[in-house]
């Protein structure tokens, strides 16, 4: 079980030679923190220029980590994941907005690709980031227990409204539905309205899911609480568990307003909790429904262990394996050639809306670069591999 990953022929034996080189140029710069930070730095402010050079240069940057600009150009990359038992799940990226006009245009794309995904085996999940669909300062307000004015009121309502609406295609296309998790002051409401969600549309099955990040102290017991909710209530949980991406930021915060952190002290503490989580779901799938939203090695070998100890076959839909495109593919398609339910986050859409989309992903996680150092030592290892080959051949 321990040598899962460590085929590396096998984990890259999707990519040709010319893409294995590819890569290697990518991920080298990527995994330099003073150029992949100045990268991040040319990417906002030129970024959302419609320049032709700029274009080119994003487009040979990102390529592995976005599937085009169009719909067309993504329906071409989940159908090469598919070719290896890969799934998908697109995301047409969008940012923060703060205009009601805005939230509704989010609304109809998510909509818009549940119809997409009901049409295609390939695509189980569709994706909604909260606030796409409504303002971040409400959800923050509702958070924090303040009332709410008049315009404010109908405000979180038309929010409150479009995650229905998303629900509701969800459910009418037998397409999951994955609800992310942001910045810690906003997610009690979050929590309270996906919870509210699930209520009603996962009582046959799981429709609806909540991001729960295992970084929090809170993490494991809101998990449980979740959890008891929904037996009491008698609907089954969806949860996506997830480390945490705005570890810094929320650090900083805490700091600044001289409030403990909500964030764990140690790597160690998030590690032992996500897989405490792990543990926890498995226990329970009968009433719980779980996507695995890691690229660590360790968790994704947990999880096969215990879903072969709790007799939860590897294809059963109750778990879900995934990882964002174009990272540790490795670990997804090692994954997909056994069996095991495997899904790419997918982000597609204009350059200049991916470019401050995927700056701020870059910008939000630290933990990328050390990602791609440890991509990059396995992309060397695999060419190194191949020109052995070549030449005692
Ligand atoms: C499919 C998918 C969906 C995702 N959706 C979301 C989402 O909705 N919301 C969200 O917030 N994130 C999301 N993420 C990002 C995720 O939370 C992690 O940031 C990222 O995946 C890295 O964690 P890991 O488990 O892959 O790997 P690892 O490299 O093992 O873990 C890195 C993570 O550990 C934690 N960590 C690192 N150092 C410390 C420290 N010193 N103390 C405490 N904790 C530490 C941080 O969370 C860091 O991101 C998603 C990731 C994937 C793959």
């Amino acid at each position: 079980m321990r040598y899962l990953f460590n085929n590396i022929s096998e984990s890259f034996s999707h990519k040709t030679t010319k893409e294995l080189q590819k890569s290697i140029r990518l991920f080298g710069l990527l995994s330099n923190p003073l150029l992949s930070s100045l990268g991040i730095k040319v990417m906002r402010r030129f970024g959302h220029r419609d320049f032709v050079i700029t274009r080119k240069l994003i487009r040979w940057l990102f390529s592995p980590f976005f599937a085009g600009t169009s719909l067309e150009q993504a329906e071409e990359k989940v159908s090469y994941l598919s070719d290896f038992r890969v799934y998908s799940y697109l995301n047409y990226a969008v940012e923060e907005v703060d205009k009601e006009l805005e939230f509704d245009k989010n609304c109809q794309i998510v909509v818009d690709l549940l119809t997409h995904a009901s049409k295609h085996q390939n695509i189980p999940f569709s994706v909604c980031k909260p606030t796409s669909l409504g303002h971040k300062d409400l959800f923050c307000k509702v958070s924090s227990k303040q009332a709410l004015n008049d315009s404010e009121c109908q405000s979180w309502q038309r929010a409150i409204n479009r995650f229905h609406t998303c629900c509701l295609a969800a459910q009418k296309h037998n397409v999951g539905l994955l609800i992310d998790a942001e910045e810690y002051n906003m997610q009690s409401a979050v929590d309270g309205v996906v919870v509210d969600l699930m209520r009603e549309f996962n009582n046959k099955k799981a429709v609806v899911y909540n991001t729960i990040q295992l970084y929090l102290t809170d993490g494991f017991s809101r998990l449980q609480e979740m959890h008891r909710v929904a037996i009491d209530n008698k609907f089954r949980l969806g949860v996506k568990l997830v480390r945490g991406a705005y570890m810094e930021k929320e650090r900083e915060r805490a700091k600044k307003q001289q409030i403990p952190s909500p964030i764990c002290k140690t790597k160690e503490e998030t590690d032992i909790q996500f897989d405490e989580a792990v543990r926890y779901c498995l226990q329970c799938i009968n009433t719980v429904s779980v996507v695995m939203g890691s690229h660590n090695e360790q968790s994704a070998l947990l999880a096969v262990e215990l879903l072969e100890k709790h007799s939860v076959s590897p294809s059963d839909h109750r778990f879900w394996f995934s990882q964002l495109l174009g990272m540790c593919d490795h670990i997804s398609f090692a994954l997909a050639k056994r069996g095991y339910n495997v899904v790419k986050f997918v982000p597609f859409g204009p350059i200049n809306k991916l470019v401050p989309y995927l700056a701020r992903r870059a910008e939000e996680n630290s933990s990328i670069t050390a990602q791609t150092t440890r991509e990059l030592i396995r992309l060397k290892k695999e060419l190194e591999r191949r020109k052995k080959e070549a030449r005692t051949s």
